[in-house]
C-alpha cells in the first residue's frame, strides 16, 4: 500500500509544483540580472523607436504580464497538489479500516480481533476476559434457501444484534461465514457473566424479519475465560470452538463454557466429519428400527428408522454424535438417501401393514428432487409410499414455515405421511398445527420420561392429545419406558407409543412383543439392551 504522507517533502506533485515554481523563478532573475548589466532595457526601447511598424512595445507589455501568469499557475498547482494528497489520506484510512473490517457488518475482522484479544491477554491476570465464539444454527439452510441476499441481511441483523447486547466495553467480530466472535473485557467474575451470556443467546431466540418473511435461527456460543497472560489468542480462540462445538451438538439454542479436554473433541472434530464421508461411501450407516405400538390394542404398527454409524471396529456411534456434523458439512442428503435405500430393502420383507418412518434435517429442505428421489427409492424396492412416514422436526418447521409447507404438500400428493417430531421442544405456534398438514404428532420424551409422577407432564401431555385430536392428528408418545408410563398416556387417549417399553432400536425389526424381550445378552444386534419389560397385551 503506498503512504502519501511518508514521503520526504510531500507527493511526487507537490515536489514537481515546487520544482517548476523554483526553475521559472531562477530563470526570470537571472534573465532580469543578465538585461540590467547589459542595459538591455534601453537598448529595446531605441531598438522599438526604431522599428515603429513592428508594434514591439504590445509584445514587452506581454512579456512584463507574463511571470504574473505563471505564478498564478505555480499557486494552483501547488493548491492541486494539497488537495490531492488529503484526498490520498482519506483513501489510505480508508483502505486501512478496511483491513480491519469486515465489509459486510462493519464489525471487526479475524485480524483486529486478534489484536485486541492479545493486548486484552497481556493484562488478564489482572483483568480477565471472556471470549464468546458464535455460530448461527441452521443458517446455511437458509441461505440455501431463501438467498444470498437474504443470508447477508441474516448476518448483519446478527451484528446488529450482538452489538446492541454486549455494551460499550466489548468487541464484536466477524471472523467470516456465520462465525461471530465476543471479546468481553469487562468481567469481575463468572457469576456476573452469566447472565449476560445468556442475554446475548436469548436474542436469537426472536425471528429474524427478511425481505422474504421471517425466519427462526438461534445461535450456538462457546465461551472461555482467561485469567492469565500466559496464553496464546489462538490457543483462546481454539478454546472458544470446542466449547461452541460442544453446544451445536446439543442442536438447540445454547452456550457452553469451555472445559478441560474439550480441544481434543475440536481436533476429532475434523477427523470425524472425513470419516463420516468414507463411512456413507462406504455404507456404514445403517438404519436401525424401533417399535411404534398402536397403544389401543397393544399391536405393532411400524418402525422408526434411527440412524447408526458402524465403526471399523464393529461398535456403534450415536446419530446425536454425527447427525449436527452431517448437516453442517451438507453430508446429510447422501447419508438420508443411503439409509432409505437400506431401509426400503428391509421393509420389502416386512408384513406389507408395517410402516416405516424416517426423519428428515431442515437443512434437506432445499434440496428439490427429495419428493421424487425418496418415491425413485420406493418404487425400486416395490414400497407402495402409504408405507412410509416422514418425520420433520419441530424446530425445522420455524426454520422456514413456507418451505415446510410446500414439503409437506408434496409428500402428502404422493401419499406419504408426515409426522411433526419433537412436540413441545420448539416454538411452533398453534397456528402452524392447524395450517401444516400434518398426520400425527409426536411428544417429545421429555414430557413422557415422568408423565406417571410429574402432575405439569400430565397437563401438557393432555392437552397437547387433546388439541391434536380436535386438528385430527394421531399422537404418538416417544419415550415410554415403564408400564406404568404407558398405562398414563393410554388414559389421556395417546395413540401410539414409542420407548424402551416396547423396544429399543435394532439393527434387524424383530417382531413385537419379542422385540420388547429382547435382552443384551441374547441378541448382538441390539445395540443397547432392547426393552427389559416384556409388555404384552
Ligand atoms: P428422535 O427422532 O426423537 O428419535 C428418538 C430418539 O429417542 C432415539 O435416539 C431413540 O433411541 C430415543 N429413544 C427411544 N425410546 C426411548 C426411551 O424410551 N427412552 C429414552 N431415553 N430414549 C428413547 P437416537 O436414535 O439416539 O436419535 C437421536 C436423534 O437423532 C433422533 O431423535 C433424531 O432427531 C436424530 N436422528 C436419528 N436418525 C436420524 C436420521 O436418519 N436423520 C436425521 N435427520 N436425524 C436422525
Ligand atoms: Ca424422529
Ligand atoms: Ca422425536
Amino acid at each position: 500500500m503506498f503512504n502519501a504522507r511518508s514521503e520526504p517533502g510531500g507527493t511526487h506533485l507537490e515536489v514537481r509544483a515546487r520544482r517548476d515554481a523554483l526553475v521559472i523563478f531562477g530563470g526570470f532573475t537571472a534573465l532580469l540580472i543578465l538585461f540590467i548589466n547589459i542595459e538591455a532595457f534601453e537598448y529595446v526601447v531605441r531598438f522599438s523607436d526604431g522599428h515603429e511598424s513592428w508594434e514591439l512595445d504590445e509584445i514587452l507589455t506581454a512579456m512584463m504580464v507574463l511571470p504574473f501568469a505563471m505564478a498564478i499557475f505555480s499557486i494552483r498547482r501547488l493548491r492541486e497538489a494539497h488537495l490531492e494528497l488529503d484526498w490520498r489520506i482519506t483513501a489510505e484510512e480508508r483502505a486501512h479500516a478496511m483491513a480491519m473490517h469486515d465489509p459486510l457488518t462493519g464489525l471487526a475482522n479475524r485480524r483486529n480481533l486478534t489484536q485486541a484479544l492479545e493486548k486484552a491477554i497481556a493484562r488478564a491476570d489482572v483483568s480477565p476476559l471472556t471470549l464468546l465464539l458464535i455460530d448461527l444454527n441452521r443458517f446455511k439452510a437458509i441461505n440455501d434457501l431463501h438467498g444470498h441476499q437474504a443470508g447477508d441481511e441474516l448476518l448483519i441483523e446478527s451484528a446488529k444484534r450482538l452489538q446492541a447486547h454486549v455494551g460499550s466495553n466489548a468487541i464484536v467480530s466477524r471472523l467470516g461465514g456465520d462465525e461471530f466472535v465476543v471479546l468481553l473485557k469487562d468481567v469481575a467474575n463468572s457469576e456476573t457473566i452469566l447472565p449476560r451470556i445468556e442475554e446475548i443467546s436469548a436474542s436469537f431466540d426472536e425471528p429474524f424479519t427478511l425481505n422474504s418473511g421471517s425466519v427462526s435461527m438461534g445461535a450456538s456460543i462457546g465461551a472461555t475465560t482467561v485469567d492469565t497472560s500466559h496464553i496464546s489468542a489462538g490457543t483462546v480462540l481454539s478454546q472458544a470452538d470446542a466449547a461452541m462445538y460442544k453446544a451445536k451438538l446439543r442442536r438447540s439454542n445454547c452456550f457452553h463454557f469451555f472445559e478441560a479436554g474439550m480441544e481434543m473433541a475440536a481436533i476429532r472434530r475434523a477427523e470425524i466429519e472425513s470419516a463420516l464421508r468414507k463411512a456413507i461411501d462406504e455404507g456404514r450407516i445403517e438404519p436401525h428400527y424401533q417399535p411404534l405400538i398402536c397403544l389401543k390394542d397393544n399391536r405393532l404398527i411400524g418402525y422408526e428408522v434411527l440412524a447408526r454409524w458402524r465403526l471399523e471396529d464393529g461398535s456403534l456411534r450415536m446419530p446425536d454424535d454425527f447427525i449436527a456434523i452431517a448437516e453442517e458439512t451438507g453430508l446429510i442428503g447422501d447419508m438420508f438417501y443411503g439409509l432409505v435405500e437400506r431401509a426400503a430393502a428391509d421393509v420389502r420383507n416386512w408384513s406389507p401393514e408395517l410402516t416405516f418412518a424416517m426423519n428428515v434435517s431442515p437443512v434437506q429442505f432445499s434440496d428439490e428432487w427429495l419428493v421424487e428421489r425418496i418415491l425413485q427409492i420406493l418404487t425400486k424396492a416395490g414400497i407402495a409410499p402409504g408405507r412410509l412416514e416422514i418425520e420433520i422436526t419441530e424446530n425445522a418447521l420455524v426454520t422456514d414455515v413456507a418451505m415446510a409447507r410446500t414439503l409437506i404438500e408434496e409428500f402428502k400428493k404422493q401419499g406419504i405421511r408426515v409426522a411433526l417430531d419433537d412436540f413441545g421442544t420448539g416454538y411452533s405456534s398453534l397456528r402452524h398445527l392447524s395450517e401444516l398438514d400434518f398426520d400425527k404428532l409426536k411428544i417429545d420424551r421429555s414430557f413422557i420420561h415422568n408423565v406417571a409422577h410429574n402432575e405439569s407432564s400430565q397437563t401438557i401431555v393432555r392437552t397437547i392429545t387433546s388439541m391434536a385430536h380436535n386438528l385430527g392428528l394421531q399422537v404418538v408418545v416417544e419415550g415410554v419406558e415403564t408400564i406404568e408410563n404407558a398405562l398414563s398416556v393410554m388414559g389421556y387417549g395417546c395413540d401410539i407409543g414409542q420407548g424402551f417399553l416396547y423396544g429399543k432400536p435394532m439393527a434387524k425389526a424383530k417382531p413385537y412383543p419379542e422385540a420388547a424381550a429382547t435382552d443384551e445378552a441374547s441378541d448382538d444386534d441390539d445395540e443397547d439392551g432392547g426393552g427389559r419389560l416384556a409388555h404384552s397385551a
